[in-house]
């Protein structure tokens, strides 16, 4: 059993990983960069060139795990790919969406490899897409087999991190490998926690995202959604806007529904905005509120909600007006993103209001911004001139990502005899690996080396 972490660096860029057994060759993941451009924004598939792949298995639609998708099938044309059809349905607006970002980039900034893909070959590359049933056995050629087949096989478990979200267990030569996806064991406010094996996992390859940050023990989902309720109300009372930068997947739909709550509960009512896309995804989560295991499963977002939709265009128009609520994509505030440019006219005003509600990269503009003390200077965006932090910045835990304790606590259950640590900052790992190390003295923790080889 050979494996290789095709990603670039030890990092949460593009995630990647190919595995070879029992003569068959697949690729777990294809996501892209969310900082790089052009061949920096792929995985490594040079360390697999000449090999050609028997299947691709995809654990949910975010960026990061599916946006280069095209770009590899283009390159493996004889290969299958699975994924639940939620993350069908959803990747299919997210990779359409990348093309249009990528369109934009090529003229602005004359990037020529872009757009890495187009509208038409997405939908050609869609229409190869199998969809698969949570919790059944497939073989690698996509058919349905009893779990206890001889066959290497794969099965989708519940991952509790953004709809239609998955951990893929592998069974082959013997043994059974999970890959973890990104994955949460704790209930959102409309996700449920995780449901993985609890025994009989050989190898674990396992998310890392938070292991660089302790959770307080006093910390709570609910005490949380009160901070972060009181918060709006003292945001509005000091006559300004609050600005929330959310991925398009998930932490809109999260938001939306914790909002949903202080309007039912009639403690607040304020008009809510939203980017495009996350509309687009919000219809499939109402779409599918009573398929499958949620909370609030009457919900309907956009019905219920009634929130404002801003684009590409409006976007440049659109005020900062007091007592409301903008959750607007992307969650890293990426420079031409909604968020970024609204927030241009958030930054230096002491009565409006940034909330972060979820993972962003240090060294992304809301990696930046999150840090910056009261006054200093940030640059958010390449082509703006720097702007003093005068806004009320906030910080709330409300990941989609496991607790550092709760994904320990899992490998412990397993006890497996090989972890793979992945997806996660240098730092992040680390810790994780330090710990593992310790706790499990039987089993063998590494960090695999992007683009080597090496035997499971
Ligand atoms: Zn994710
Ligand atoms: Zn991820």
């Amino acid at each position: 059993m050979k494996f290789i972490n095709l990603t670039r660096r030890t990092e949460i860029g593009a995630n990647s990983y190919y595995l070879e057994t029992a003569g068959h060759r697949l690729v777990l993941d294809c996501g892209m960069h969310p900082k790089f451009e052009g061949e920096e924004a792929l995985p490594n598939m040079n360390a697999i060139a000449g090999r050609q792949l028997d299947a691709i298995i995809i654990s949910h639609s975010h960026q990061d795990h599916l946006g280069t998708l095209p770009v590899l099938m283009r390159r493996q044309p004889k290969a299958r790919v699975f994924m639940t059809e939620p993350t069908a349905e959803i990747g299919n607006v997210l990779l359409h969406n990348s093309v249009n970002v990528m369109t934009r980039q090529r003229e602005e900034s004359g990037t020529t490899m872009y757009p890495l893909f187009t509208h038409r070959e997405t939908d050609r590359a869609s229409e190869r897409w199998q969809s698969c049933a949570l919790r059944q056995t497939y073989t690698l050629s996509g058919e349905r087999v009893p779990a206890d087949s001889s066959d290497t096989t794969f099965e989708f478990f519940e991952a509790g991190h953004v709809l239609g979200s998955t951990g893929v267990l592998l069974r082959s030569e013997d043994r059974t490998i999970f890959y973890t996806g990104d994955v949460n064991f704790d209930d959102q406010t409309i996700a449920q926690a995780a449901v993985f094996p609890e025994t009989n996992v050989d190898i674990l390859i396992m998310e890392c995202t938070r292991g660089d940050t302790p959770i307080p023990p006093t910390l709570s989902r609910a005490s949380e959604e009160k901070r972060f309720m009181q918060a709006i109300e003292s945001a509005f009372a000091r006559g300004g806007c609050v600005l929330v930068p959310v991925f398009a997947l998930g932490k809109t739909q999260e938001v939306l529904a914790m909002l949903y709550k202080l309007r039912r509960d009639k403690i607040l009512d304020f008009p809510i905005y939203i980017g495009g896309l996350s509309a687009k995804i919000s219809e499939i989560y109402d779409r599918r509120a009573q398929m499958g295991r949620r909370q609030w499963p009457r919900l309907q977002l956009l019905d219920d909600l009634r929130p404002y939709v801003l684009n590409a265009d409006s976007i440049h128009e659109a005020q900062t007006r007091p007592g409301r609520v903008y959750a607007l994509s992307s969650g890293m505030m990426t420079p031409k993103t909604l968020s970024n440019i609204f927030s241009q006219r958030v930054i230096d005003q002491p009565r409006h209001s940034i909330f972060f509600v979820g993972y962003a990269d240090p060294e992304s503009p809301a990696g930046i911004l999150r840090n910056a003390l009261p006054n200093e200077e940030v640059t958010i965006a390449p082509d703006r001139t720097p702007q003093r932090v005068h806004c009320h910045i906030e910080q709330f835990q409300f990941s989609a990502h496991a607790s550092r304790e709760s994904l320990i606590a899992f490998a412990e259950r397993l006890a497996p005899k090989k972890i793979l640590l992945v997806h996660g900052d240098p730092p992040a790992v680390e810790w994780m690996r330090a710990r593992l190390v310790s706790d499990l003295p039987k089993s063998e923790v590494s960090v695999p080396t992007p683009g080597v080889e090496f035997e499971l």
